[in-house]
């Protein structure tokens, strides 16, 4: 494994289950089987999701550096947030995180439900903060990590997403790895991966782990940010520093690197029509939750190219399913009518 050298705490309760997806894949057409690798159910802790598989590999550097606190960044609506709290009350830390409006939103309930409901409720001191979408690094965050050495605390910093920082990448490496031991017992080969992409860790790690099997144009990146330059500039710098971390031994190419970014309108965190009719059936069909802001647009996408014809008839298509579901509870009105 181009794991075996790094520390792991563990988060989440191990391998996620690969599902098949039957009357989704009928709804489509039938001339494409669809599977969903589960990792929305991957932990007891919080509800789990793809942050966890992050943040197992940086978890032992924040304890190696002493720190008291874990410090991050996200939406009101942040699942990254509920994940750092969890972490942190989990290995008995203290938890500051910055959220941010970064979405306009209708719901009355809309900052006290979900995502930031079960972050408070595990104790971390949630930040309420007006600034708008933005995957980069933010001055409320570094104003939060200093307030915390300023009370005297020690804090580790989690970028958003905890996606750039050195360790990033790691978690969804062991994913590609993960899938390649599954295949085996399963006794056939995804022909592609589909995968949502925002502030970029997950797709990079990803790219890294299935590069080193020769397959990694096959990871379908589903752009939710609307920011497709920095997204993509993101996942490049995150798959560069991956793969020099771990030896890969090469350079990922540019057309190794896939996202489509067709699906990310209106905007981040607001879904369309079409994401919501994708939501409906997914959940109609498969009794699977996706939400409006990450998920939903990466089903959407799916269900597009599926009905496009994208995948060659007989192709076997692989769902990364990362989470988010708690954020559906901000957006009751659009499903009063299911
Ligand atoms: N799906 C869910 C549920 C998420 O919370 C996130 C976080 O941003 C993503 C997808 C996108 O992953 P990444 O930020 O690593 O690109």
């Amino acid at each position: 494994s181009l794991l075996d050298k790094f520390e792991r705490y563990p988060l989440t309760f191990g391998p996620t289950p690969i599902e098949p997806l039957p009357r989704l894949s009928a709804a489509l057409g039938g001339k494409v089987e669809i599977y969903a690798k589960r990792d929305d159910c991957n932990s007891g802790l919080a509800m789990g999701g793809n942050k966890l598989r992050k943040l197992e590999y940086i978890v032992p550097d924040a304890i190696a550096c002493g720190a008291d606190t874990l410090v991050s960044i996200g939406g009101v609506q942040s699942n990254h947030t509920r994940m750092v709290a969890a972490t942190a009350a989990k290995i008995g830390m203290k938890c500051v995180v910055i959220q941010e409006k970064w979405v306009p939103h209708y719901d009355a309930v809309y900052d006290r439900v979900g995502n930031i409901l079960m972050t408070r409720l595990m104790g971390a001191d949630s930040r309420l903060i007006d600034a708008g979408f933005d995957i980069g690094i933010r001055q409320s965050w570094e104003d939060a990590i200093r307030s915390v050495e300023a009370m005297g605390g020690r804090p580790y910093p989690i970028p958003a997403g905890a996606s750039v920082h050195k360790f990033g990448g790691l978690g969804y490496v062991g994913f590609a790895e993960e899938v390649a031991r599954q295949e085996e017992e399963l006794g056939f080969r995804f022909d592609y991966i589909i995968v949502c992409v925002v502030t970029g860790s997950t797709q990079a790690g990803m790219i890294v782990g299935f590069a080193h099997q020769g397959r990694a144009e096959r990871v379908i990146g589903i752009d939710a940010s609307g920011t497709l330059e920095r997204t993509r500039a993101q996942v490049r710098r995150i798959v560069d520093d991956t793969a020099e971390l771990v030896g890969l031994g090469r350079t990922v190419r540019e057309d190794e690197i896939v996202i489509n970014p067709d699906y990310a309108y209106p905007a981040y965190g607001v879904p369309s029509e079409e994401t919501n009719e994708a939501i409906r059936l997914a959940a109609r069909t498969e009794a699977m939750i996706t939400d409006p802001v990450y998920e939903g647009k990466s089903m959407q996408g799916l269900i597009d190219l599926t009905r496009k014809g994208f995948f060659p008839d007989g192709s076997k298509v692989l769902y990364a399913h990362l989470g988010g579901v708690p954020a559906i509870n901000g957006y009751s009105y659009y499903y009063k009518d299911g």
